[in-house]
């Protein structure tokens, strides 16, 4: 039976880790051609595309505007088009916002906001010459709500949150549809030095008891992704195990 993403060209952001290589693994799986790109961990790239058939990295820092435009221009000569892009790359810079250098901030919004705005933007014109294309952004239910410690990756979020419902009202009429993923607390490198105490703080609040894992975060992605969201755009799609939705 062909995969749910049988011939699809897929792009995923910073696939070498965590959710990001999840949903490489997911969507090569469901038969699609999938490049991921990467930026400090060549190791864990190369361990994916030798786990993952039918996947290929490539390095590619996603604030650097340039680089994304030619990373995109490679992939469609190679494969003359891009079906789904995935803005899955991310950083976090814990702290209070009192005692957070400037730098992080910065660090922050341009790896999470500009990396995303350079991807979708590379490769909005060829989804809409061809009418066709799904473009799925990660954000966090640290978007939706207010985190202390986390005000500038809080203000990343919520902006991709914005910037997807924009896009998707520029996009709708032309074919392409755009959504964001909004994870809870899923258990990657990024939330791995969370502290005991703090995580089962955040456990007690979460309906399901646990963090998530990235694998069911891909299998949200894949519907996204995937023709079978085709009269979905503009939302965002909750994977949080009940924390964002529920008072306990
Ligand atoms: P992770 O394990 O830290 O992995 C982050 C990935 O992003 C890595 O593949 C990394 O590549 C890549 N990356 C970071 N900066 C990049 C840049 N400038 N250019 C290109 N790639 C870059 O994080 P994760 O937990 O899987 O998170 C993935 C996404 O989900 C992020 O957007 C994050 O904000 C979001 N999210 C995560 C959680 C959670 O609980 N884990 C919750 C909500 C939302 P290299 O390692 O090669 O540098």
């Amino acid at each position: 039976m062909p995969g749910r993403l049988a011939d699809k060209v897929v792009i995923v952001t910073g696939g070498s880790r965590g959710i990001g290589r999840a949903i490489v693994e997911r969507f090569a799986a469901e038969g699609a051609t999938v490049w991921f790109s990467w930026f400090r961990h060549e190791d864990a790239a190369r361990e994916v595309e030798a786990a993952v058939p039918g996947a290929t990295g490539f390095r590619c820092d996603g604030r650097d505007r340039e680089a994304v435009d030619k990373a995109v221009e490679a992939v469609l000569a190679r494969d003359g088009r891009v079906d789904v892009l995935v803005c899955n790359a991310g950083v976090a810079a814990n702290g209070l916002f009192a005692m957070m250098p400037a730098e992080d901030v910065d660090r922050v919004l341009d790896a999470n906001v500009k990396g995303t705005i350079h991807w979708a933007r590379a490769v909005f014109r060829p989804m809409l010459g061809r009418r066709s294309g799904s473009i799925v952004t990660v954000a966090s239910v640290a978007g939706l709500f207010g985190l202390a410690g986390q005000v500038a990756y809080s203000a990343s979020k919520g902006a991709i949150l914005a910037f997807t419902r924009g896009l998707a009202a520029e996009a709708g009429g032309k074919g392409v549809r755009v959504n964001s993923l909004v994870p809870g607390f899923i258990d990657t490198d990024m939330t791995a030095t969370i502290p005991s105490p703090v995580r089962r703080n955040y456990k007690d609040r979460i309906v399901l008891g646990r963090f998530g894992r990235p694998d069911e975060v891909a299998a949200a992605a894949l519907f996204l992704a995937s023709d079978e969201s085709s009269y979905v755009t503009g939302q965002s799609l909750v994977v949080d195990g009940g924390l964002s939705g529920t008072v306990i």
